[in-house]
């Protein structure tokens, strides 16, 4: 089998990639639906595609890994090898995760990062009544992350919050020291909801990137008695293209709080000094950014034998992402706690797909199917309608 083309357009705001073949099989891959302006980047690797046998996922990706970064440039290569493995699944007449060693679970589970609720404002009763209407929601997560400090509406909603100065422009530009009254601040936030979820749901927290090592390391001592789940990028994270791993593991040898980080960072050999190092207790790769599915299965394999958590990000993956999340969560060792569920936006992605359990989610987990490929399909007739005119021929 050879690969005869690399489409891809953009759907709503999602990237979706489309490989093509010579022998009528095709596969489908996604990156977040905050990069709707990735087309030519992920068309620029369509010359060291063709020709290629999509099956041999291995040595097709030895070409193109080396030609990415982190968030968001990582995320073009990371969709080509989702699609790639969808082929390789069909191509077989297989689920992906019997590709990638065999489930070792039927469930996967999943938390809430994405079902969302408008906030009203930033004070501790707005978090207690948000975190309430998450509890309530029907797929009766067992436990939910919520944005707090700079990675929240907080910064700029709590006068005096940070002695740094406000930043507009690219996601997550604020950074800087907190104010004695800001850091009260999030742990009032923190104490608020967790009075709300009890012992029945966890609670995760993003928290920046933003943070000052001091700020991160009196937050995460002040919260110890609340058994959070985790506090995450506190120091770096998203759309830094670095990862500090001297910095975090100062941070985590400092505190019981759990510390994660690593939505941001592309390929196994950025995660490598953070892992040996035990510079973090819980890692977050995303499959469409770490450069794949078995990128991401490789770093979790490589984090278990150093004692380190697996809580993979995805709140933007959109559903070829969900796809891509279940069947590698199918295979992660014992490390993992669960998954960032991602939610399709807009709704209508629902009606254009098809292959996902009704509901997807239930009770904080998703049966893991056993179609071909990664197991969605598009209903074309119905995505034609939602494809731009340049995109007209992406299903041809
Ligand atoms: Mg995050």
């Amino acid at each position: 089998m050879k690969i005869t083309d690399l489409r891809c357009a953009i759907i709503g705001q999602n990237p979706v990639v489309r490989i093509v073949t010579d022998d009528g099989i095709d596969g489908y891959g996604e990156a977040e639906n905050s990069k709707p302006y990735l087309k030519s980047h992920v068309l620029f690797y369509k010359q060291y595609l063709l020709g290629e046998d999509p099956t041999d996922v291995a040595r097709v990706m030895l070409k193109i890994r080396r030609m990415g970064s982190f968030k968001p440039w990582g995320s073009a290569v990371s969709a080509i090898e989702m699609a790639l493995w969808d082929i390789a699944g069909k191509a077989a007449g297989v689920p992906v995760y019997k590709l990638l060693g065999g489930k070792v679970r039927d469930k996967v589970r999943c938390y809430n990062g994405g079902i969302r609720f408008p906030m009203s404002g930033s004070s501790p009763e707005d978090y207690a009544e948000n975190m309430q209407k998450m509890k309530d929601s029907p797929e009766n997560f067992g436990f939910i992350k919520q944005g707090v400090a700079f990675h929240s509406r907080m910064i700029a909603q709590v006068p005096g919050f940070t002695y740094g100065d406000l930043r507009g422009g690219p996601p997550h530009a604020n950074r800087g020291p907190l104010t004695e009254k800001g850091l009260k601040h999030v742990i009032a936030c923190v104490e608020a909801m967790k009075a709300v979820l009890g012992d029945e749901v966890g609670l995760a927290l993003d928290c920046g990137p933003g943070f000052m090592l001091p700020d991160a390391i009196r937050l995460a001592k002040a919260l110890e008695p609340l058994n959070i789940m985790w506090i995450e990028d506190t120091l770096t994270g998203d759309y830094t293209p670095y990862v500090m791993a001297d910095v975090y593991r100062e941070l985590t040898r400092s505190t019981t709080t759990p510390i994660h980080t690593g939505e941001q960072i592309y390929l196994r050999e950025n995660f490598r000094e953070l892992i040996e190092t035990h510079a973090v207790d819980v890692i977050g790769p995303d499959p469409a950014d770490i450069g794949g599915i078995a990128e991401l299965k490789w770093v979790a394999e490589y984090a278990d034998l150093h004692g380190i958590l697996m809580a993979p990000h995805g709140v933007f993956d959109g559903i070829i992402g969900l796809a891509a999340h279940v069947q590698v969560a199918a295979t992660l060792p014992q490390n993992f706690i669960g998954f960032e569920y991602p939610v399709a936006r807009p709704d209508w992605w629902y009606d254009i797909m098809e292959g996902l359990p009704t509901p997807i989610v239930k009770d904080s987990l998703i049966d893991i199917w056993d179609t071909p490929g990664l197991g969605v399909r598009f209903i074309v007739d119905k995505a034609m309608e939602h494809l731009v005119e340049e995109d007209k021929s992406f299903f041809d």
